[in-house]
């Protein structure tokens, strides 16, 4: 990430500008370059009221949880949620999880937030039946942060919830920082029997060097390789079938994400993936449509 130094400018702002085309290219364009460009201003402001905002908000109170069927192809059945953050802030309105989660992480609220998410998680998975789990992301932060961990253990002990039924996402990027403590995080979580699950498996560096060197439960395929599909076909099912073989050397349980269509569907059930996240079978619902969703499955079968 780069900025053009302009006159009159502090130190201060053309870092900030900087940092903001460094985060720009992580999300945007991957490895590449990205230069600062005047149009740019609008989000900057926008991202420096989200953090102005989390500073003072009633996380309690403002951040709510809706749940993402995650399908067993096998069953043919609901196998769990994933728990996904929503913040309506009383005065920006509605933020874009993707935003807020960043300045979550930037501001330091972020162990809160994931204090407050594993606990709405917790207490709707209780009310579900005990053979579904709940999926709970993780930042890179909370695995950084030995208080964070200790907190996240303490609610789980506390709920009383059968830590087999609670898997925590992470991602790779999370991974590579710091390699040996986000592992001894990840020790910690799975010696009291919660599951790890990778995350957006492919979409950064997949350095498979380092994956059997953590307990690991579950790959998630990241969506891009579905998106990719709509280009070209056999490349997107070489690579659906390349993970699901590692996967299964592996050990580990495989889910694909982001299937939207029949087609992508089958393609990912030819290439032996027994886990499916998309729209296809639900979108992200608030903790009372479950019963409902689940009901429905029942009827049908
Ligand atoms: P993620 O963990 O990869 O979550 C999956 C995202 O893909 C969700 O977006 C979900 O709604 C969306 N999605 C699921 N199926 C489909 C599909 O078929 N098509 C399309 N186009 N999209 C689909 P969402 O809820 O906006 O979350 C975005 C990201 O924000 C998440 O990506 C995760 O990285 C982060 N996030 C959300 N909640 C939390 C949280 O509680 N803690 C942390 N640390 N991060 C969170
Ligand atoms: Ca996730
Ligand atoms: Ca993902």
């Amino acid at each position: 990430g780069f900025a053009h130094l302009q006159d009159g400018q502090t130190i201060r702002a053309i870092y900030e500008r900087a940092d903001h085309a460094l985060y720009r290219a992580k999300r945007d364009a991957r490895g590449e370059v990205v230069i600062f460009l005047a149009e740019y201003e609008t989000e900057l402001t926008d991202i420096g009221r989200y953090e102005q905002a989390l500073r003072t908000a009633d996380l309690p109170r403002e951040i709510t949880v809706v749940f993402q069927p995650q399908h067993d192809l096998m069953t043919g059945r609901t196998s769990g949620f994933e728990a996904l953050a929503r913040w309506q802030s009383p005065t920006l309105g509605h933020v874009n999880p993707g935003q807020f989660i960043a300045a979550a992480e930037r501001t330091g609220v972020i162990e809160r937030v994931t204090g407050v998410v594993v606990q709405k998680s917790l207490v709707a998975a209780l009310s579900w039946p005990s053979d579904i789990s709940v999926s709970i992301n993780l930042s890179s932060l909370d695995l950084m942060s030995s208080r964070s961990i200790a907190n996240i253990v303490t609610l789980v002990r506390e709920s009383g919830i059968d830590p087999g039924r609670v898997m925590f996402e992470i991602t790779e990027t999370t991974m590579m920082s710091d390699f040996e403590c986000a592992r001894k995080s990840l020790e910690t979580l799975a010696a009291m029997g919660c599951r790890i699950g990778l995350d957006d498996f492919g979409s950064g560096y997949s350095s498979f060097a380092y994956i059997h060197r953590f307990p690991l439960h579950r790959i998630k395929t990241d969506r891009c390789f579905v998106t990719m599909r709509n280009e070209d076909e056999s490349v997107s099912d070489t690579i659906f079938g390349a993970i699901a073989d590692l996967c299964r050397n592996l050990g580990v349980e495989c889910l694909a994400e982001g299937v939207e269509t029949e087609g992508e569907l089958s393609a990912v059930r030819n290439s032996g993936i027994r886990f499916i996240q998309g729209y296809l079978f639900g979108r992200p619902m608030p903790a009372s449509a479950i019963a409902g969703h689940l009901e429905d499955q029942r009827k049908a079968a």
